[in-house]
């Protein structure tokens, strides 16, 4: 933004080029000392400013505040654009809901609604699932209409960006795509895998030290190997195609805690974490989560 033409120039003063920032605090500089009728010298960001009569004190300030007022709206709407929508879909497995939408509040560079099943699965096969950027699954559904898993399956294949969390892997035990979209799933009853008979089980409150299995990975960047108090998942089946992004050596749980699937088109994000409030209060899930949601529609663009 110059401004080199709408500041004054008489009275033998050189024609400076400022910009907005620049003005900004050389007007504060200036109301706050009076100097309006006086020659001032900006040295610190290399500008003069020349004598200013009277009517060009109001012209200068009317300028200021159309400047002012451009730039917050200028910015206020670059910010609603940028904002990523967010659908956050629960239902089937309790939750406390504070801390756990705490989590979302905290992210600063999202909007989010919020739909429980089986409401959500409708949306999700109409149109208006269009209106969101990334789907975030803390549910745990068993209900799946066949026009609900197309609907699924057909956003996949167009890119659509979905991020599971948790109890959302005890989802559909009746789909079979559901673990090839996730690429894991908690079987609630023992099941067969490559010779091994997974019985899955859970523990709550275990404190699992967590392994950052790709530290330059955009949704694990800046994540340090953490440890965090947690509900466990042990035998449940992933599988071997996953790109893993956390893992924990505690014997009593699932290996990956959080990877990357990809499916269709899509690259779906899985984080077993995230049970209650001492997962949703860990600084680093909550990097985890920001970056998992920012990254599916970084990664999408
Ligand atoms: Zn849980």
């Amino acid at each position: 933004m110059q401004l080199i033409n709408k500041l004054p120039d008489t009275q033998g003063g050189s024609r400076t080029e400022v910009r907005g920032k620049d003005l900004t605090r050389l007007l504060i500089r200036l109301e706050k000392e009076n100097e309006w009728n006086k020659k001032v010298t900006a040295k610190q960001n290399g500008f003069q400013i020349l004598y200013l009569d009277p009517m060009r004190k109001i012209s200068a300030f009317i300028l200021f505040f159309l400047i002012f007022m451009l730039t917050a709206c200028i910015h206020s709407s670059f910010a609603q654009q940028k904002k990523i929508r967010v659908l956050i879909v629960t239902g089937g497995h309790g939750y406390e809901h504070k801390p756990f939408y705490n989590v979302f509040d905290s992210i600063p560079s999202i909007t989010y609604d919020t739909l429980v099943q089986p409401q959500a699965n409708a949306l999700i096969a109409s149109p208006e699932v269009n209106r969101y950027d990334v789907l975030v699954f803390y549910d745990m559904a068993d209900s799946i209409s066949p026009a609900q898993q197309q609907a699924y399956i057909s956003l996949l294949k167009k890119g659509a960006s979905m991020v599971f969390l948790h109890h959302s892997l005890v989802s559909y035990q009746h789909w079979p795509e559901f673990i090839k979209i996730v690429g894991g799933q908690y079987h609630t009853a023992p099941v067969l895998v490559n010779g091994d008979t997974l019985r899955a089980n859970y523990e709550h409150g275990v404190i699992i030290p967590v392994k950052v299995e790709q530290k330059n990975h955009p949704v694990t960047r800046g994540i340090s190997d953490f440890e965090i108090e947690d509900e466990v998942y042990s035998d449940v089946e992933i599988l071997p195609r996953v790109q893993p992004l956390l893992s924990t050596s505690l014997p009593k749980s699932m290996r990956y805690l959080a990877w990357i699937n990809h499916y269709e088109h899509s690259d779906v994000i899985c984080i077993q974490l995230g049970h209650g409030p001492s997962a949703y209060s860990n600084p680093n899930f909550r990097k985890l989560i920001r970056q998992a949601i920012e990254w599916a529609i970084d990664n999408k663009n």
